[in-house]
Parts: structure tokens; sequence; C-alpha cells
């Protein structure tokens, strides 16, 4: 038996409140490749998908389809996903005529939405579903952020996410899948997918998975029951809470080996867990006066994080709000912060390094969250922004902020980018050829990375009360959907969790 295994990837997580419309050039700018280049993919889930497939005692024959990889931003465009989901719904088909499929390996995130569709996964879970038909296993791989929904559960046969944030493991992920999907076709896996869900709304920034943290406790708690000869896999979530969709809450996916009723009792364990969790989630905050007060008291480098304009979450990454607390400092007091504004990028192209500018500088990208600044300052440095991710679900791939530079404003060095980039481990301030362990200050416009990048050269962190599209506390947005009750809004709730099983059809 030569299995016929279809793989294919559309991955990229949105935001509701914000950030710039994911188009076709954003996955371009990071990954759209199809057929045999798909093939070529040597990392990532992908990667994992392949290494497993080629490497199975059973012979597997692989086609690729589409695999398509965006920075987060805002809401994909209606006819951008019309287009990826075209590609990849035409692929399976006319593989299915040609040979017929076995099974199908898809690589999701699990918070993506489109203008009309807020979830973009259940909506393509369903088309590939109904494509295919029923006899034919959908294995798919998730980010640990991901919003599960019923449509997923029921047009897939197994869910598995990633266990790392800061994300690591898209690889492993891979691997876990395709073994999954082969131990389906051989017969020793008849799934049963359950998932327990608490109504926690926060964001990450204690959300690591490593050490002893609240969401790190949870996923030790899942993957213990990993142990139990009767389940197959576990999952735990920390929902991606910048989605406005109804019925988010985080907790843990179970799928037991045909054992329904012991894979909802096991995720209600998750969730329940994890709703014990919810005080210690929710961060204390600063407001950026105070930050700036308490890190002139110390000694050494003070590391802001501006989490409600990451990138990494779909914000724009062109908010200001922290650049004239810095400015005030003086010329003596060195800092740094990345802007995306591709207009400001320009003029300091045209104008040259060493020259004098003055422009409007941040929220020319997502006007929702604030308005520019008129500033002057000096062109130090101009480049292309390309550089290397150096780990990471993009480790060893080029990424691309476009024309870019470094205007310096009193003492504050302004990394201005034309485009988002997801920040891993300060590989974009190393691109902008900046030193930042001789920075008083650095801006870092992540919940959670900024540890790993700015860890080895300063120990104070602080988290900011700041205004964007991706807070650190979620009492700041405006959801339309009625969430309530849900922490951190209301924290004590009777009976607040719910599960999800999988509907026969
Ligand atoms: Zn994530």
């Amino acid at each position: 038996m030569n299995y016929q295994i279809a793989i294919g990837a559309l991955l990229v997580e949105c935001n509701h409140f914000g950030g710039v419309p994911t188009d076709m050039a954003s996955f371009q700018r990071t990954q759209y490749v199809r057929g045999n280049e798909v093939l070529a993919l040597t990392d990532g889930t992908i990667g994992g998908f392949l290494n497993t497939l080629s490497q199975s005692d059973q012979p597997c024959t692989i086609i690729p389809t589409v695999a398509a990889t965006a920075c987060p931003g805002g809401l994909v465009l209606d006819s951008t996903y019309q287009s990826i989901k075209t590609d990849l719904l035409t692929s399976l088909a006319a593989a299915q005529q040609d040979k017929g499929l076995d099974g199908i390996l898809l690589a999701l995130h699990g918070s993506a939405a489109t203008e009309s569709e807020c979830d973009l996964e259940g909506d393509l879970l369903q088309a590939v579903r109904t494509t295919v038909g029923f006899d034919i296993p959908i294995v798919a791989t998730l980010d640990l952020h991901a919003h599960i929904t019923q449509r997923m559960l029921d047009f897939s046969d197994v869910l598995i996410a990633w266990e790392t944030y800061p994300h690591r493991d898209a690889a492993e992920t891979g691997v876990r899948a395709a073994q999954a999907l082969i131990d389906m076709l051989q017969g020793t896996l008849q799934p049963t997918m359950a998932m327990g869900l608490a109504p926690v709304l926060v964001g990450a920034i204690n959300g690591g998975t490593a050490g002893d943290g609240p969401f790190a406790q949870t996923m030790k708690y899942a993957k213990y029951m990993e142990s139990r000869p009767e389940v197959y896999s576990t999952s735990a979530f920390l929902v991606h809470p910048y989605l406005d969709a109804p019925q988010m809450g985080g907790g843990g996916l179970v799928i037991t080996n045909n054992a329904p009723d012991l894979a909802s009792q096991l995720a209600r364990n998750v969730a329940e867990f994890y709703w014990e969790q919810r005080f210690s989630l929710e961060p204390t905050l600063v407001s950026v006066a105070d930050a700036i007060n308490v890190g002139q008291a110390h000694d050494g480098t003070v590391v802001l994080v501006d989490t409600a304009d990451c990138c990494g979450g779909g914000a724009a990454g062109d908010s200001i709000e922290v650049l004239p607390d810095l400015i005030d400092l003086g010329e003596g007091v060195a800092s740094v912060m990345p802007v995306v504004d591709s207009a400001a990028a320009e003029k300091c192209h045209a104008a040259g390094i060493g020259a004098l500018v003055a422009l409007q500088l941040g929220h020319q990208h997502d006007r929702k969250w604030g308005v520019p600044l008129h500033v002057s300052g000096e062109v130090l440095y101009l480049s292309d922004g390309k550089f290397i991710y150096s780990g990471g679900i993009w480790d060893g791939c080029q990424s691309n902020m476009g024309p870019a530079a470094v205007l310096k404003i009193g003492g504050v060095h302004v990394c201005i980018a034309s485009f988002p980039t997801y920040e891993w481990c300060g590989e974009q301030y190393a691109a902008f050829g900046l030193d930042v362990t001789r920075m008083k200050y650095i801006v870092a416009k992540n919940p959670m990375n900024y540890r790993m990048a700015f860890g080895h050269c300063c120990e104070h962190f602080i988290v900011l009360d700041t205004k964007g599209p991706t807070p650190a506390t979620c009492k700041h947005l405006p959801y339309s959907h009625s969430l309530r009750p849900a922490f951190p809004w209301d924290s004590a709730i009777i009976d607040p969790i719910w599960v999800l099983g999988q509907n026969d059809f």
C-alpha cells in the first residue's frame, strides 16, 4: 500500500482591533509556495510533515498543494483568502481524481479571520471536508494561541497544537501530526476529540511554557495526561485574545483512542485547571511615565514592554506612545524603539544618511490608536530592511521590513520599518546595526520574546499600560461579541467551563 498524502499550509494570526489588512503581498513577503516548491521546505511544520512521511516504514506519495504563511496582521482580505482556499481545494480535488487521496495534513494557525469570516480555519476545514468527503482523515496543526471552534472539531479528525511559547516546536508538531495520520491509516488510532474551554481572555505576558508560570503549569497538567494509555494527544491553549469572535476561551484539547467520554472529562479537567490560573495570568501594568521614573532610579538597561503594538499579535507596529517620554529625557539618555512607518522611511531614504529631516511619525498605518507626531532628527542609517531569523518558527528564513532607517531624535534611535515583522530575538535591531546593550531604554513590542532577546543585557523589564490592538490587558478592548461573563471582567463565575465534542455527520 502506497499512501497518497496531501500536505498544505495556511498560517496567519489575525487581529480584529487593528493592524494592516493581510493581503496577498503579505503572504508573498513571508511565504507563498505551490506544488513542488512545497516539497523543498525543510523546516517549520511542513518540514516536520515531510521528514516523518519520507522516513515512514509505510511508503507514502506526498502531494504538495500550497503553503501560505504571513506575519500576523489585520484581517485577511476576503479575496486573498478565497484565492488561497481555491488553490488548496483545486489541488486536493485534482489529486483525488488522479490517484485518490488517503489522508490530508494541514499546517494552520487557529486564529485567522477574514473580513467576513471570524473562523477561517473552521471554514477551511469544512471546505476541505466537503471536497474530499468523510472517509479521508484530516489532521491539522495549530498554534497554542488558536481559537478552537465547533467547526474545527467537526470537520477534522485530529488537531495537534504547538507546545512551546516562545514558539520553538513547529517542526516537532509537524512530526506528531504526520505520525497521527499514519497511525490512523494503519488502524491503530481511532481519534475522539474534545475541547474544554474556560472564559479567560488574557494577553501572553504570563503565558510562557518554560518555568513554572500559570500557563506552563497548565501545559504540564495537560501533557501529563498523555501518560494514560487511552490518551493519544493533549494540547493546551491560551486563546489569541485579539479576535472579536463568539465563545472565545482557553483550556485543553484531548484526543483519546476511541474513548469520547474520557476525552470530554479530561478536556474539562484541563479547562478547570486553566481557570484556576486566571489571576496569575493577568499582568501588573505600569504607566509610561512611572516606568521611566523607575528606570531612572536603576542602573543598567531597562526594557519597556509596549505589547499593545505587537506585530506578532497583528498590530501595525506604528505606535509612538512611548516616544515623547523618551525624547523628554534628552540627548544624554540613549534609547531605541521600533516604529513601522513606510512614509517616514521613504523620506529618510530620500534625504540620505547624515541629513536632518522633519516628518510626521507614527500611526500612519493604523489610525485607530493614536495620531502622528511631528518630529525632526538626523538620519543615521539606511537599509533595505532584510534580515534572517535566528530561531523560532521562521528559523533561518529571510524576512523583509522594506526600506528601513534609523532616525535619531534627541537620544532616541527610532528604527523605522516599512512593513511589520514578527519580533523573535532582536534580529530587527541587529539589522539596523545597533548595539542595544549601549542603550538605557530598549522598547520591545512583544509580550514574551523580549526576555529571550534582551535577557543577556538587562535585568529590568517593565510591562507598560499602553493603547493598541494587542494590549497587555483585554480590559482595554471594545469587543462587539458578547463574551461575558468572562475573566478579567468577571472573576467569580458559576460553572464557567464548557466542553465541545465532535458531531457526527
Ligand atoms: Zn502564538
